[in-house]
């Protein structure tokens, strides 16, 4: 007989200095994953490019943010480069419920912060190869002032220095080899026993009743 129960979704956040090549991983699992939930932020950055509110962000005023905020709203916010960013607790909670993986794409301070709600979470550090390669990338990328690429630098630089928080590090050197360390943390995590009580009913407690 089939119970209830039903698989529960995994927290996975990633968190990388600005221009390591987290934006571009991360839409590499998706494309191989294409089910697993996004936890999109609200910012009061303004949308950047192609970007589309409700789809990378929820584009919002800081009064509306910090309205949010002293609601309780957030499992966890952050000032980055100068802007508000916050995760919306209730759609994380909902997606996990259904068994929807979600990923979290925020800083370090946000990882820190969201470790106190969901605490067996994978917190993964994805490191850039070097300084260098960092500013070629953020340079490269085109889509950064100077002075907003100096701020990013600064913020890396602090960043770095807590990588011992995390679980996982994932060098992004050559991007295949990191995309494959990071789909087989993301892969491993879908086999942790918490996330299976519909094993727990169907399989593990009636087991040996009919031997
Ligand atoms: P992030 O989301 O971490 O800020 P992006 O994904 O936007 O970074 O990547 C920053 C730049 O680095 C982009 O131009 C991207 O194409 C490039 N990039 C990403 N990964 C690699 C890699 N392994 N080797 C070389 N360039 C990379
Ligand atoms: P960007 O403005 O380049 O999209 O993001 C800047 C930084 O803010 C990135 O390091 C990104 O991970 C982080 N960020 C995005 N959303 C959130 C969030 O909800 N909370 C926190 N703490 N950081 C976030």
């Amino acid at each position: 007989m089939t119970g209830n129960k039903q698989r529960l979704g995994q927290v996975l956040v990633v968190c990388a200095p600005s221009g390591t090549g987290k934006s571009t991983l991360i839409a590499k699992l998706h494309e191989e994953f294409p089910n697993f939930g996004y936890s999109v932020s609200y910012t009061t950055r303004a949308p950047r490019g192609q970007e589309r509110d409700g789809r990378e962000y929820h584009f919002v005023s800081r009064e509306t943010f910090v309205a949010m905020r002293s609601r309780g709203e957030f499992c966890e916010w952050a000032e980055v480069h100068g802007n508000l960013y916050g995760t919306a607790t209730a759609p994380v909670k909902e997606m996990l419920s259904q068994g929807k993986d979600v990923l979290f794409d925020i800083d370090v301070q946000g990882a820190k912060q969201l470790k106190k709600t969901f605490y067996k979470g994978n917190f993964v550090f994805l490191l850039p190869p070097s300084r260098d390669e960092l500013v070629r990338r953020l340079t490269g990328r085109g889509t950064d002032s100077p002075e907003a690429i100096a701020k990013r630098l600064a913020n890396a630089d602090g960043e770095m220095a807590e990588a011992g928080f995390f679980d996982y590090w994932i060098v992004n050197d050559d991007l295949e080899n990191a995309y494959q360390e990071l789909r087989a943390v993301f892969v491993a995590a879908r086999c942790k026993p918490e996330l299976r009580p519909d094993v727990e009913e169907n399989i593990l407690k009636n087991w040996g009743e009919h031997g």
